[in-house]
């Protein structure tokens, strides 16, 4: 039997049509976008058909999308770039401890350069407290970053009323949409956001390639100069990574349209939860606290502690069982230290240490949720069975 594919946002498995879209680029339309024969400017139609696609799911104008090599390069030009150009007053740099590891280096990157950079204080569940937040916001700062939604835990960050707050005081606001953009709506000109980055193999597109919405206006210096994506990014295009995204970006469109299969989606990752948690009472659920009104984490994320345990353990154990998962950021597994996230969060470490994160993609199914938990709750079980023999 396959796998249970609850690994990094479980797009294991591809989209046929950005399979297709990248094999294209691959075989008839091989050209270079730049050539002006008419085998390269064939390959630029194509190019910026993908860029339409991708500037329609966050409503923006596809002029205005920077084409980059992936989510990391998108936030580090959104970050170094934009401090790159900030007037001499403006060096600090308004973040949290709870980004992606990209973010997280930008902004150490930033600091070894001078720039002033604040972790703002966290309210429980990781979430920005826009308190704190008002106190730092001043004419020094150049840049606030923060991601919409956290990849570890899903939680769901107020990015709307940052927004409000940076437009009120003309400080540039970049939002880090990796794991938002394509599992919910979004409209990145109505945000009011000044930027925003993302990643399509985050909605079944392909790996290596990723965008940055800016809004006209923002003053940005290239990470690469070079004459391609308007003169704000050099190098030859990635065509069959962005021409699989686009692709990827009209499947995922069409999916958005519907709320409901999303609800669905939401109802079943509650139920595994709460299968999990019936079993083995002592489970944490790694997340903001609910609240009665609008939904504090993403449908798809769902960060179990299983305090006393150690994480690689349960996750290989669980790889040879046929689910696959990942602790902390799938980027850092392989490491046995806990998450800096959950760490940042203020949870405690023999949690952290216990703790996997199992995402479901539009493609998983109530049926592979409901075994993935009972092998889970058989994993933990005998893992703490073979410690309790090795304590004895
Ligand atoms: N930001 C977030 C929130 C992410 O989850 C990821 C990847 O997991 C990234 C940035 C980096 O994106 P990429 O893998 O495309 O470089």
């Amino acid at each position: 039997m396959p796998a249970i594919e609850l690994d990094n946002n479980a797009t294991t498995r591809p989209c046929q049509e950005a399979v297709a879209a990248a094999t294209l680029a691959l075989t008839a339309c091989w050209h270079n976008p730049s050539s002006v024969h008419r085998a390269g400017q064939d390959a630029r139609a194509h190019v910026e058909r993908a860029r339409q696609s991708l500037a329609h799911l966050i409503h923006a104008k596809p002029r205005d999308l920077i084409l980059t090599s992936g989510g990391t390069e998108a936030i580090h030009l959104a970050l170094r770039g934009s401090l790159a150009t900030a007037a001499p007053g403006r060096r600090t740099l308004l973040t949290t401890a709870v980004e992606h590891a990209s973010g997280r280096d930008a902004a150490q990157r930033l600091a070894s350069q001078g720039v002033r950079v604040i972790n703002l204080p966290l309210l429980p569940g990781g979430l920005v407290d826009l308190a704190a937040l008002d106190t730092h916001l001043d004419a020094s700062v150049a840049l606030v970053s923060v991601q919409w939604a956290n990849n570890e835990t899903g939680a769901i960050q107020p990015v709307h009323e940052i927004a409000r707050r940076c437009h009120a005081l003309g400080v540039p606001f970049h939002v880090d949409a990796v794991q938002w953009v394509g599992k919910m709506p979004a409209d990145a000109p109505a945000l009011g956001a000044s930027l925003l980055s993302f990643s399509p193999h985050k909605f079944h597109g392909p790996k290596g390639v990723g965008a940055l919405w800016v809004r006209p206006g923002t003053r940005l210096e290239p990470l690469f100069p070079g004459t391609q994506e308007l003169d704000r990014r050099g190098g030859t295009e990635n065509v069959p990574g962005i021409l699989g995204a686009g692709a990827a970006a009209l499947e995922a469109t069409r999916w958005l349209a519907d709320p409901a299969p999303r609800a669905l989606l939401a109802r079943a990752r509650d139920d595994f939860e709460s299968t999990i948690r019936a079993a083995l009472p002592d489970t944490v659920i790694n997340a903001p606290p609910a609240t009665d009104g609008s939904p504090t984490r993403l449908w798809n994320t769902s960060n179990l502690g299983f305090p006393g345990l150690e994480a690689e353990a349960l996750l290989l154990l669980l790889s040879e069982r046929g689910v696959h998962a990942s602790a902390g950021a799938a980027c850092s597994s392989g490491s046995l230290e806990p998450s800096p996230v959950l760490l940042a969060m203020n949870i405690p470490h023999r949690v952290a240490h216990g703790s996997l994160r199992f995402s479901l993609s539009r493609d998983t199914t109530p049926d592979e949720l409901a075994r993935a938990a009972a092998l889970i709750i058989d994993a933990v079980r005998t893992l703490r069975r073979s410690s309790d023999t090795l304590a004895r």
